[in-house]
């Protein structure tokens, strides 16, 4: 196991202070290994994901080399060959465990943006004291932009935030996480190859979740209520305006639309799992709440706007992938982790061979089949 840095190097060096896991502590399950610590309900911090990280390599007796980088990835006869920081590797296997995380995802128009404006990404943010005063435009209402969002309102910034497509999700419901009803309903147990549109699975937007020890709710009402301003989507960046989309109503319903059927089925599994008694009653938030009337555009030259946080998703960098597997968006070639070259595999992915595989909780039940599938390869069946 080659990793560039430490153990457990993105939980380290890539995440915010303050961020927490949107998953209970009860959920950080990995092969033979689960959270035993005093509060199953409560959510680690990164610090905390980065020790439980380092006690699994070490309990588990991980081969882990660290501080190897690779710079390349080939295929040599019937297998590959390695180039390392550290020398060279032929070996007939590969499992592509880079993370799906590694590069800040930014929309072209960000070139536009003018230069008194400074731009972050989630990657390189560590707290709001990293910004200049003055107000913040927050592009992207996903996990990361609704928890940042959030936080820089609460440090006495304006904010703005950019709402595009999203995942609507109340923290609780019926008295349960609403992680926990994913789990327990089977809705994260949905393989790929039973999703109808897996490329769409694949790019969904995070939820709007944060993980607190109030466990409270952060959806876009909860923002509007601390004094977030809600616009549009991003759409252009035009003689140094940031012009929004309309329809931001639109947006809403569906989101709402989306979590109401959600919620539906969930009631619907509790009354056939016979669960129904033992969970509080089933209960609708309230729609999202739009501005009277949101602001179709903002000057990024007046000084209203002093930075501009891009919360537009992350992507996976095969810089050093050799190998022809990468698709036009960037995104390997494969078929539930078994990748589009004999002895190559990956590992870490959204909607890898389940729902579930876009969390940590997801690897065991991947990491079995796909390790099965190799050491299928390698015996020649
Ligand atoms: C902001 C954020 C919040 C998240 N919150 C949650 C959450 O609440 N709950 C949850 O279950 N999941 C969450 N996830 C998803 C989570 O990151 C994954 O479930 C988990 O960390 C993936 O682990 P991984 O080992 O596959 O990838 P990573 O954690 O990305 O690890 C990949 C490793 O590969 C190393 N590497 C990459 N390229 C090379 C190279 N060329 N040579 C050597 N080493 C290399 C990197 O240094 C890194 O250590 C979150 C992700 C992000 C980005």
């Amino acid at each position: 196991m080659l990793e560039r840095g430490e153990v457990a190097n993105s939980w380290r060096r890539e995440r915010w202070e303050s961020l927490r896991l949107l998953t209970p502590n009860w959920q950080s399950r990995l092969p033979g290994f689960r959270y035993e610590g005093p509060d199953p309900d409560g959510y680690m911090s990164a610090a905390e994901v980065a020790e439980f990280i380092e006690l699994f390599a070490k309990v588990s007796r991980a081969p882990v080399r660290t501080g190897v980088n690779v710079t390349s990835v080939r295929q040599a006869g019937d297998g590959y060959l390695v180039t390392t920081s550290d020398g060279e590797i032929a070996c007939r296997t590969v499992v592509i465990a880079s993370g799906a995380c590694n590069r800040p995802s930014v929309p072209a128009l960000s070139q536009a943006v003018p230069a008194v404006v400074e731009q972050l990404t989630p990657l390189a943010y560590r707290g709001p004291g990293q910004l200049p005063e003055g107000g913040v435009l927050v592009v992207g209402a996903s996990a990361t932009g609704v928890q940042l969002a959030a936080e820089i309102k609460r440090s006495g910034r304006p904010v703005i935030l950019s709402v595009g497509e999203h995942v609507r999700l109340p923290r609780v419901y019926r008295g349960r996480d609403v992680l926990w009803w994913m789990d327990a309903s089977g809705v994260w147990d949905q393989r790929y190859d039973e999703v109808d549109d897996l490329t769409r699975a694949r790019k969904l937007p995070s939820p709007q979740l944060v993980g607190t020890p109030e466990r409270s709710t952060l959806d876009l009402n909860a923002l509007t209520a601390l004094g977030v301003e809600l616009a549009g989507r991003l759409a252009m960046v035009r003689d140094g305006s940031a012009l929004f989309s309309g329809g931001l109503r639109n947006v809403f319903s569906l989101a709402d639309l989306k979590l109401n059927r959600l919620l539906d089925t969930f009631d619907e599994w509790a009354l056939t799992s016979g669960r129904d008694s033992e969970l509080g009653s089933p209960e609708r938030p309230a729609p999202t709440g739009a501005p009277a009337s949101p602001r179709l555009q903002v000057d990024l030259r007046g000084g209203e706007i002093r930075s501009i946080v891009w919360a537009t998703g992350f992507r996976p960098d095969y810089g050093w992938l050799d190998v022809p597997v990468v698709d036009e968006k960037g995104q390997l070639r494969h078929e539930g982790g078994v990748v589009d070259a004999p002895g190559l595999y990956a590992l870490g992915l959204p909607v890898l061979r389940r729902r579930r595989s876009s969390f940590i909780c997801g690897i065991e039940d991947d990491a079995r089949a796909v390790t099965g599938h190799l050491a299928g390869y390698l015996a020649g069946t």
